[in-house]
């Protein structure tokens, strides 16, 4: 399989390549020149294969000949080592918990898909890299924890100081060995700025082999797709689901829609946006225009130009498809987010983090206007996450486990630098 640069100013690549740069020279995303097809009878016969005979089936053809089929099967298994259940909330409502991972929250697949594909990579060209990644809390946690004792790769994380909530700090901040984290006295836009100077700092480059392992990089998009085969895997009925996914950067929605379009069942996709809704304007005018992002209490989906939105449109012109008839898109309010996670607990004594309400609470609007269809949500990180906002949501308290109170226990390491290019370069080359 080749990728090309959706600018396509750049040569087309390999999945190795296309992995190991993130992006195109000509700052493109890449793009699979082909959507894979999955077989009639594979489909047909879905609920007989493991989750992991599932998985290779759907990655396999995208990773094509640059990971042997014995690699990418042990890949796939340490990719998916924990449950990824489907959880029935009310009489048509659905929660895929996606946030049973080391750091509970989905972004988990992802990044323990491409620090194995990348740690595969470093062994086989004998190349020693440095994943370099701003955050601005779970991706941090997911690529520390994915990264972690992969030989040959080191990591290093920028993170907003006092920005990220406790949880997400301690989880990004508490490997040691080859993780390591700075605390930057600045905000997120701050944090990338500097990661992305690094990136075009030519004497850098040529000291290091600097590589990032952002939402955007393939091998931390495609790997996303597998969990909406586990959810069909667990449907029981005759008539599809609507699969309502909480958008943010809107890699995960456009993982599903490529599932889709490979041939997996769905009924309709409701892209659930907070006040950032970029793309329900999009899709009600044809006008993109992002504006100035808003902050919400489902924080990860704080994202007012979503970078992934320009896969979604190739893929709907590359199949022509109309994009209205498959996917819908809603805005969701703190408000109606808050009650509607008051209310699922009081009804159906279901615990929803902010992000999963958001894409319950469209999900429940789809359905008042759909009658006798039914659906599910991803619910894409454990409440426990942000533990105050849900708390004061719905005026309880949660249980917190012992995986929790042990990372609560733990001190963080982390380095503090201003927020200046010269702080990071000065650590990379030094300190390292
Ligand atoms: C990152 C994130 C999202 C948004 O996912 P995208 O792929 O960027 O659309 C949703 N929920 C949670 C909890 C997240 O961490």
């Amino acid at each position: 399989m080749q990728y090309y640069s959706l600018n396509r100013q750049s040569p087309d690549v390999d999945f190795k390549e296309a992995a190991l740069v993130g992006q195109a020279l000509d700052k493109g995303l890449y793009f699979p020149e082909k959507i894979a097809q999955l077989p009639a009878d594979f489909i047909q016969n879905l609920k007989q294969f493991s989750k992991e005979e599932v998985a290779y089936q759907i990655l396999s053809p995208y990773t094509g000949n640059t990971i042997p089929a014995d690699i990418l099967k042990q890949i796939i298994k340490e990719t998916i080592s924990f449950d990824i259940p489907l959880v029935k909330v009310s009489e048509d409502i659905f929660s895929l918990e996606l946030f049973h991972g080391p750091t509970l929250a989905f972004k988990d697949v992802g990044a323990r898909f491409i620090s194995r594909c990348l740690g595969y990579f470093s062994k086989e060209t004998k190349k020693e890299m440095t994943v370099l990644v701003a955050t601005s809390g779970d991706t941090g946690g997911a690529v520390a924890s994915g990264f972690y004792n992969i030989e040959g790769v080191k990591v290093v994380i920028l993170y907003p100081s006092g920005k990220v909530s406790d949880v997400q700090e301690l989880q990004l901040t508490t490997h040691g060995k080859n993780i390591h984290a700075l605390e930057v006295a600045g905000n997120f836009d701050d944090c990338q700025r500097m990661v992305k100077q690094a990136f075009v700092d030519e004497d850098l480059k040529n000291k290091m082999f600097l590589t990032s392992a952002n939402s955007i990089n393939i091998a931390r998009w495609l790997p996303q797709q597998v969990y909406y085969a586990f959810a069909l895997q667990q449907w029981s009925y005759e008539q599809l689901p609507v699969v309502s996914v909480p958008s943010g950067n809107f890699g995960n929605i456009c993982a599903g829609l490529l599932l889709h379009f490979s041939g997996l069942p769905v009924k309709h996709f409701i892209a659930a946006c907070n006040a950032n809704d970029t793309v329900l304007r999009f899709l009600k005018t044809t006008i993109y225009q992002p504006g100035e992002t808003i902050s919400t209490l489902s924080n990860a989906m704080d994202v007012s130009d979503p970078s992934n939105f320009i896969r979604v449109l190739e893929l709907f012109e590359k199949e022509g498809r109309e994009i209205k008839k498959l996917l819908s898109s809603y805005t969701i309010s703190d408000e109606e987010t808050k009650s509607t996670m008051r209310a699922v607990f009081e009804k159906h004594d279901y615990i929803l983090d902010p992000h999963g309400a958001v894409a319950f609470t469209a999900l429940e609007r789809y359905l008042s206007k759909n009658r006798g269809v039914k659906g599910i949500f991803l619910e894409t990180a454990h409440p426990v996450k942000f533990r105050s906002s849900t708390e004061q949501a719905i005026n309880a308290k949660i249980s917190i486990s012992d995986d929790i109170n042990a990372l609560l226990q733990k001190v963080k390491q982390s380095k503090k630098i201003p927020a200046d290019y010269s702080a990071l370069r000065n650590f990379l080359w030094n300190d390292l």
